[in-house]
């Protein structure tokens, strides 16, 4: 609802002001804030690594230093994670392109070959009015519905994306660009058409979406599933389900006999997934993995002395990136520069190797006097 793309198209924040007088400090430039929707992830284009992942209502994260004087700062209207703090003043700002990715935030994934009655499950489950059709990939897009099991008013959400076909993972179809979708759900109901009226064989089906699912996201396969066997009001071989029932006992896995148009067996399904929702935690901490804490790959204290015929040499990571943020004709900014020397600890190394009153200290083109 917060999410206003004009922001994105001139996102820019304001420069801070210079201080007037010598003893006056210098206003900070405005922090920008960009709202975006729950479920937005972004990712550093460079990397492809992400950066943030905005998951909860409130949640604020520092994804980029601002400019003159910028110190990223943000609060938190729930203080759930501290916010990495890089910022220095001083500090040139950074440009970095960043993708903005929203992805469905939903408890329950449904999964399946196209036709097998997802969007039937989804409509008779919940108020959402998918497209029901007898052809394959009517579901163009995500659906998502609220399921509200009665009088004690829980809830969950249940996402229904277009049928996944062989060699969805390799892009084939068009079942693959919908899985990120519900990479991050907490539960797969795996729906099977279990009446062979379409001479679809449950097992091979089951198999062969689980192998798409692996080839797509390991992560995402080894997800919790429950089988959903559907169609089972229209069964022509019963066979078929026994077999069904078979590979579930051995692999594991909880299976229900369910007719979505019927209604038969959906309510003790939705029970028991309301209850495996409980014992599942937070989607969270499967996405925590993949995250990364955004720092600046040239943040290196690193540097190095040498002496040559007497002088000097500072030279380094660190010191590059300090001399690329200081300003040798401004005398706050040099001020800092010594301050951030003293920091990084080149003052105290420079006097370990016995630097003296007068002598030469180096840093890249600069040269500089040393005073006691
Ligand atoms: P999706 O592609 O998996 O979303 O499948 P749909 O929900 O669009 O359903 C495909 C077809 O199967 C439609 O014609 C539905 O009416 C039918 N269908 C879905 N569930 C059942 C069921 O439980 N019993 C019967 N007999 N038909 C069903
Ligand atoms: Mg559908």
């Amino acid at each position: 609802k917060d999410f206003d793309l004009n922001l994105f198209l001139e996102s820019s924040a304001k420069d801070g002001k210079n201080g007037e007088g010598r003893k006056k400090k210098k206003k900070s430039g405005d922090d920008l804030y960009i709202n975006v929707p729950i479920g937005t992830i972004i990712k550093d284009e460079e990397t492809g690594k992400i950066v943030a992942d905005l998951s909860n209502p409130g949640q604020c994260e520092l994804v980029l230093l601002g400019g003159k004087g910028g110190r990223g700062n943000c609060h938190f209207a729930t203080a759930t994670r501290q916010v990495p703090r890089f910022a220095e003043s001083g500090e040139k700002g950074i440009e970095k392109n960043f993708i903005l990715e929203l992805k469905v935030l939903a408890d329950v994934g449904l999964v399946g070959f196209p036709n097998v009655g997802k969007s039937t499950f989804l409509s008779v489950v919940t108020s959402a009015t998918p497209k029901i059709a007898d052809y394959h990939f009517t579901t163009l897009e995500p659906n998502l519905g609220v399921v509200k099991l009665d009088s004690r008013g829980e809830s969950f959400v249940v996402a229904d994306i277009p049928g996944l076909i062989e060699g969805a993972s390799s892009g084939a179809g068009l079942g693959h660009q919908f899985l990120r979708h519900i990479e991050r759900t907490k539960l797969l109901l795996h729906v099977i058409d279990a009446s062979g009226t379409e001479g679809r064989n449950p097992v091979e089906d089951f198999n062969t979406i689980n192998n798409e699912l692996e080839k797509y996201s390991p992560k995402l396969a080894k997800r919790k599933q429950i089988i959903v066997a559907n169609k089972t009001d229209v069964m022509t071989d019963e066979n078929l389900y026994k077999q069904l029932e078979e590979l579930a006992k051995e692999k594991k896995y909880e299976i229900f006999k369910i007719s979505a148009v019927t209604g038969m067996g959906v309510k003790e399904l939705l029970l028991r997934v309301s209850q495996v929702l409980k014992e599942i935690k937070p989607e969270l901490d499967i996405i925590e993995e993949e995250r990364v804490v955004y720092t600046l790959e040239d943040k290196n204290d690193d540097f190095e002395i040498t002496i040559e015929d007497g002088v000097f040499i500072v030279s380094g990571k660190a010191i590059d990136r300090l001399l690329g943020r200081v300003n040798m004709a401004d005398n706050e900014s040099l001020h800092y520069f010594s301050k951030m020397l003293n920091q990084l600890g080149v003052e105290n190394k420079l006097r370990e190797m016995g630097v003296k009153e007068g002598d030469i200290v180096k840093f890249n083109d600069w040269e500089f006097e040393w005073f006691n």
